[in-house]
């Protein structure tokens, strides 16, 4: 069974047209906890709406006693009750209504109620109007109007109950300079309790701000204020803790009267999808920002081991003590040059160059001096045939290998410069000392198809006989292999 009971805003809340004319004769009548005469409030609401009335009195066991029935009742309910007990109805219905009964008669006030009852499978919702009397011999009575509702009352109750929107009507409270001093619950049905999170039903005529705590925020208080002084519609959301639980509801503002109609729709599901969606974007953000970070350190490390490699690679080719290719790059590039030679026919010289009686200076000075020495004597071959896109060599010890473009002649004068060079200078071994040395040079131009190997070796046998004819001179290898006299 539903219930409702308002003993406030009767007026408001009433459907039936004749409620609002019994209020008025009750209230003129009534006085203290008597309530009204009920000789003269009978007559007048029997005149009013005597099909619609019932006449109770209470007996000594606290039941209600029915002492006439108008005529409409029986027919909606299917029987004439007079002379029969409340206590008879339906139980829950009985006890609601000896409930609001015993209330109206010891209060001596109006009561107004809705109830709803479930006869034969039929659902109707009544509405009454209880009117507390006593009669002249001091006899307590009750003067009830009881209509069932119509169609459109019971649909829109209806629609109320089930609706998954907390509905809540509140009326502005007034000071007596008629500012709005706080909104009264009229009405709210089964889900705005729910919403609330509170077990009991709102509580109707008590301040909104009590019965939905959420709403009491200066900052929600103030929307609602607005809304009803500025005429002004309004829509937000609230945000608390019930059960343990977060809460979020949409709230709906729409005028009525002097006051609201406040719908509550929960937007929790709505709320923790969204979170779960925004936390769902920033862990792809930061795991995207990790694959980012990732990928760079990777692209950095590939660029370090291409440096390394790079290193490497001229650490490999390079004699470390001079810095010139060692002998077997010497080798590679020469091969290279070669065949680059043999496509565009220009002619090659290959020069094997080596210090004269350097045992004598590691011998004299030590091996750190030598070292020098041949460091020294390797700027000096770079300074002479660097310049010319020649290939500079170290083979080994303090011997040196050149591959030159031009003809045996070209390659002469430049060893003949090299020489000149030497002999004008101390090569220096330490701040305080410098060496002079002298260097022989064998030399041999390339000859078509000739391989590297047969080319270093006529440069070789020049060379040798550069030393054995006396050293510090150059000699040039003939086409048959032997070495003409520089
Ligand atoms: P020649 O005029 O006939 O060329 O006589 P040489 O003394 O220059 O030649 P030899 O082959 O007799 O001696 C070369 C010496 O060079 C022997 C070796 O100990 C020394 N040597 C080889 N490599 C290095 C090096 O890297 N540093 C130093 N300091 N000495 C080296
Ligand atoms: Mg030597
Ligand atoms: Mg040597």
């Amino acid at each position: 069974m539903h219930h409702d009971v308002n003993p406030r805003s009767i007026l408001i809340r009433a459907h039936a047209p004749e409620v609002p004319v019994l209020m008025r004769h009750f209230e003129r009548l009534a006085s203290g906890r008597a309530g009204a005469p009920h000789e003269a409030l009978r007559a007048l609401a029997e005149e009013a709406a005597g099909d619609d009335l019932m006449l109770l009195s209470p007996t000594e066991t606290g039941d209600y006693r029915y002492d006439a029935c108008g005529r409409t009742l029986p027919r909606t309910t299917g029987r004439d009750r007079t002379g029969g007990y409340v206590s008879n109805l339906q139980s829950d219905v009985a006890a609601f209504t000896i409930d609001c009964y015993d209330h109206a008669l010891a209060e001596g006030v109006a009561t107004y109620t809705l109830h709803r009852t479930v006869r034969s499978a039929r659902v109707g919702i009544f509405e009454r109007l209880i009117l507390p009397t006593t009669d002249a011999d001091g006899g307590r009575h009750l003067i009830v109007f009881c209509r069932q509702m119509s169609f459109r009352e019971e649909f829109l109750m209806l629609l109320m109950e089930t609706s998954p929107f907390g509905i809540v009507a509140v009326e502005a409270v007034r000071d007596a300079d008629a500012a709005l001093t706080g909104l009264s619950v009229l009405s709210a049905n089964q889900r705005a309790t729910t919403l609330c999170g509170s077990e009991a039903a709102l509580e109707l005529g008590c301040d909104l701000r009590k019965s939905l705590p959420f709403l009491a925020a200066e900052e929600h208080w103030n929307r609602l204020r607005q809304a009803v002084e500025l005429l002004r519609p309004d829509q937000f959301e609230v945000a608390f803790m019930a059960g343990g639980r977060q809460i979020w509801l949409q709230v709906s503002l729409a005028l009525l009267g002097d006051g609201l109609v406040i719908t509550l729709s929960d937007i929790s599901n709505l709320m923790l999808a969204n979170q779960s969606l925004q936390q769902r974007a920033a862990t792809l953000a930061l795991e995207v920002g990790i694959e980012r970070a990732t990928r760079q350190a990777l692209s950095d490390e590939i660029g370090l081991r291409e440096e390394r490699e790079k290193e490497l690679r001229r650490l490999a080719e390079t004699d470390p003590l001079t810095a010139l290719l060692n002998r077997r790059s010497f080798t590679e590039h020469a091969q290279t040059m070669l065949g680059h030679a043999m496509t565009a026919a220009a002619p090659v010289s290959l020069l094997i160059v080596d210090i004269d009686h350097f045992k004598r200076i590691n011998d004299s000075y030590g091996h750190p001096a030598g070292d020098a020495v041949i460091r020294a004597f390797a700027d000096l071959l770079l300074g002479v045939f660097g310049a010319r896109d020649a290939l500079v060599g170290r083979f080994g010890g303090e011997e040196f290998a050149i591959l030159m473009q031009g003809s045996t002649e070209e390659a002469a004068a430049a060893a003949m410069r090299m020489q000149q060079a030497l002999a004008g200078k101390t090569l220096p071994v330490s701040e305080t000392l410098g060496l002079g040395v002298t260097a022989s040079c064998g030399i041999a131009s390339w000859q078509d198809g000739e391989t590297l190997a047969a080319l270093t070796s006529r440069a070789d046998q020049a060379l040798y006989r550069a030393k054995s004819e006396g050293r510090n001179r150059i000699a040039i290898a003939g086409s048959d292999g032997l070495a003409a006299a520089a």
